[in-house]
């Protein structure tokens, strides 16, 4: 076999460990089963010249120098500070929820008591964790929590995840905290960037390497089987190294069952006007069934006159027998955790099959998160 690394996947787990074993000289064969690279980056132009994220909006930004130094090999950047407003009690308000917010949604005199209140409590801080809001023991702080809780928080996560927020892990609530303050960025990383080409070019010049050979439109498991802890492609025993990125339940025919997900239902509409919304994501927590709005010119900082693309996110369960279906949010609790161990511990006997990315490892990873897993993973198993 003339590949020393096998690589399922061509997401930034995949990616970035192709392109490192690519320029340690190593032989890299990916195997990809969608018709483009990318995974869920995928950038695609429209006919009316809107380029639009294929599976969701992706907004880079990272604190870690070392993944934005890696990934700035590949292409310009452009720097770009995201921007949310939710739809609350009909008015577009700031998300994550910040002085402004309160401002427009209470009378002046109550917004300015709860303000002071808030900055003598958590003198120290610049934001704060909901859930402590609503648990603080001054009344005005703790009603402001609920209100805060229940129009931005409550619905919104109900609608996501399908189950009352009360059995949603803290950790996905605590992703969007309330801001102490009138900074209405998305994010505070240190690093927000865009590519200015979109990701798909990205892609393509990270795997743009005399040693890595792309097989699209091609299921792993039509070449790559597992037996008695050993893996064999196309029928011969393998003894590279298989860096797997795709399902980790699907590797293993589903022997202990399919591990739950959350899907979206993508509805993407043109318009022949400039601009649909005032920013990139509009969020509708609470009346419409969908989640939330892209406007992707603001994304892609194109000028493309009178027309633009924007994109509706209808949350909806996953399927893993429909082939449309795609797994996208991982539904993270005991039970689940539970059987995600057991095909770890399954995957754990197979020497030389190493584990990276948000299905493999069944786990939410933002995009810098997936990059510093794998360089670290790279560097764990290079010889
Ligand atoms: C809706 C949404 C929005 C997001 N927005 C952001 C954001 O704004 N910012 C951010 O930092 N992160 C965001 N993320 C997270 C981001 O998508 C992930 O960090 C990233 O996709 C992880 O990369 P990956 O390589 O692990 O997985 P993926 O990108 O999913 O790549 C896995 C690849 O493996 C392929 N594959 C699977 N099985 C097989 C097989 N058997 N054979 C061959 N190929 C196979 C798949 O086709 C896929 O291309 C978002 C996630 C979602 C769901």
């Amino acid at each position: 076999m003339e590949y020393d690394v096998i690589i399922v996947g061509s997401g930034f787990a995949g990616s970035t460990l192709a392109r490192k074993f690519a320029e340690d000289d190593k032989k890299v064969l990916i195997y990809e089963k969608r018709d483009h690279i990318a995974g869920n980056m995928y950038e695609e132009e429209r006919e009316n010249k809107v380029r639009v994220h294929k599976y969701g909006p992706h907004i880079f930004h990272t604190n870690n120098k070392e993944v934005f130094e890696f990934l700035n090999q590949y292409g310009q950047w452009y720097f770009y500070e995201h921007r949310v407003l939710g739809k609350i009690k009909d008015k577009l308000v700031p998300i994550p929820f910040n002085f402004k917010s309160l401002e427009l949604l209470y009378e002046q005199k109550e917004a300015e008591e709860i303000k002071a209140k808030l900055l003598e409590k958590y003198k120290d801080k610049t934001k704060i964790s909901i859930l402590d809001l609503v648990n603080d023991e001054d009344t005005t702080i703790k009603e402001f929590g609920n209100f805060v809780y229940k129009n931005v928080f409550e619905n919104y996560t109900a609608k996501q995840w399908n189950i009352p927020v009360s059995e949603i892990d803290t950790s996905v609530i605590n992703r969007v905290p309330v801001i102490l303050g009138y900074d209405d960025r998305y994010f505070q990383d240190e690093y927000q960037y865009m590519p200015k080409e979109g990701y798909t070019k990205l892609f393509e010049n990270m795997l743009n390497h005399s040693n890595i050979t792309i097989k699209l439109s091609t299921d792993v498991l039509s070449d790559i089987s597992i037996d008695n802890n050993k893996i064999y492609y196309k029928g011969e025993e393998y003894k590279g190294k298989v860096i797997y990125t795709g399902a980790i339940d699907e590797l293993f025919h589903y022997q202990f069952g399919a591990l739950p997900y959350r899907s979206l239902n993508l509805i993407f509409e043109n318009y022949d006007i400039n601009y649909y919304q005032p920013t990139s994501v509009v969020n509708y927590p609470n009346e419409e069934d969908y989640t939330r709005i892209t406007e992707f010119k603001y994304l892609t900082n194109q000028l493309v006159d009178n027309k633009t693309t924007i994109l509706k996110e209808y949350p909806k369960s996953y399927d893993y027998k429909d082939e449309e279906s795609i797994p996208y949010y991982a539904i993270i609790n005991d039970e689940n955790l539970q059987k995600y161990n057991q095909y770890f511990e399954l995957a754990k006997e197979i020497p030389n099959l190493y584990l990276c990315g948000r299905l493999a490892e069944y786990k939410y990873y933002n995009m810098d998160a997936v990059i510093e897993r794998a360089l670290e993973l790279y560097k764990e198993v290079r010889d």
